[in-house]
């Protein structure tokens, strides 16, 4: 999954790190000391969509407590097989709006890019198991389409590197690409939209800082992590780095069933995002993807954990209450 160096030398430590993952449901529960017999989804799907989870994620688990909100958001469940009404394929509606060049154009002045298809992590509750990546990935062809296209629009602003997990492209990779936008006149922004910081934040080594300084866009890294026991110190020095360079750190979480879905949990991630240099940005109501059904939280009880969180902490520490739907002018915030 992981793209090799174009150059030859040693592969950086972080792609050791997401090779040594834990891929092995029995694995994962011998090293979190729980029942080898807790019910996990048939072998059969997930060869689709595999258990993938960090070392150093698994790290911050509670040993033997197999309602640790962590290991929830990654144990492939056997309720993600149950087939749930308005749980379908496409629920955000992009995959009709992908683009030659993987490109996402649905809202005005900036563009998503889906880079690549390769995550760090498997989140259960994720829309991209069901990507047709193979279709369309910016990355495959130099970014010469994709680059075509943003530079055909003068009204994109910003460009959102997405997919997947931009940042499980190599260095060389990603730096042929911001390469290619700093020679773009009107692109001013770059923003990545990454859970890599979170679940591997090795990631951020003396290499990626040095390419992240070097380009001319004002950077904006939307971190994605659900739950404040993810942000551990490695996790808050690979912050602190980013931010040494200017780059602005904002959070998007998603409300997810018995992770997160009570206040203060979500302050205690307010809080602890804040300690790590970091703003909550959005807080997405799940997308109703086929396999996630067991995640939800209704809208009535996100809008009143909504009113909660905001008695209890200072405005600039509430995130948006946000759900994607297609065909709108932006993400529908709610609260
Ligand atoms: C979420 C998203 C964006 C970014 O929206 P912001 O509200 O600026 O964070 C852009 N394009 C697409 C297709 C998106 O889904
Ligand atoms: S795209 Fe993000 S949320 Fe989805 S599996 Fe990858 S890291 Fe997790």
């Amino acid at each position: 999954m992981i793209t090799p160096s174009t150059t030859i030398r040693q592969a950086p430590a972080w792609q050791h790190a997401l090779r040594d993952a834990f891929s092995r449901p029995a694995e994962l529960l011998d090293f979190l000391g729980l029942d080898p017999a807790l019910p996990v989804l048939d072998a059969e799907r997930l060869r689709d969509f595999g258990l993938r989870v960090p070392r150093g994620f698994a790290e911050r688990m509670r040993k033997g407590d197999p309602d640790d909100p962590l290991f929830l958001q990654v144990w492939p469940r056997g309720a993600e097989a149950y087939a749930v009404d308005g749980f379908g394929l496409d629920a955000v509606g992009d995959m009709a709006k992908l683009k030659p060049g993987g490109i996402v154009h649905k809202y005005h002045g900036r563009v998503l890019v889906m880079t690549t298809g390769a995550c760090g992590v498997h989140c259960r509750y994720c829309f991209r198991r069901h990507f047709p990546y193979s279709e369309a990935l910016a990355a495959r062809d130099h970014w010469s389409e994709a680059l075509a296209q943003i530079e055909a629009d003068e009204s994109i602003h910003e460009v959102i590197l997405s997919g997947g997990d931009p940042l499980s492209l190599s260095d060389d990779k990603l730096g042929e690409f911001l390469d290619g936008l700093d020679r773009i006149a009107h692109v001013r922004r770059l923003r990545i939209h990454t859970r890599q910081i979170v679940v591997l934040p090795e990631r951020v080594d003396d290499s990626l800082i040095e390419r992240l300084s070097r380009t001319r866009l004002a950077t904006v890294i939307v971190l994605h992590a659900n739950h404040a026991n993810e942000l551990d110190t490695a996790v808050a020095e690979a912050c602190a780095r980013l931010r040494a360079i200017g780059v602005t750190l904002l959070n998007q979480a998603v409300l997810l069933r018995r992770i997160n879905d009570d206040a203060a949990a979500l302050r205690a991630l307010s809080e602890r995002l804040f300690a790590c240099g970091v703003l909550p940005y959005y807080l997405h109501l799940l997308d109703r993807v086929a396999g996630s059904a067991h995640f939800e939280v209704d809208e009535a009880s996100a809008l009143a954990l909504m009113r909660e969180l905001s008695a209890q902490l200072p405005g600039y520490l509430v995130p948006k209450l946000a759900r994607e739907s297609a065909g709108e002018a932006s993400k529908r915030v709610l609260a």
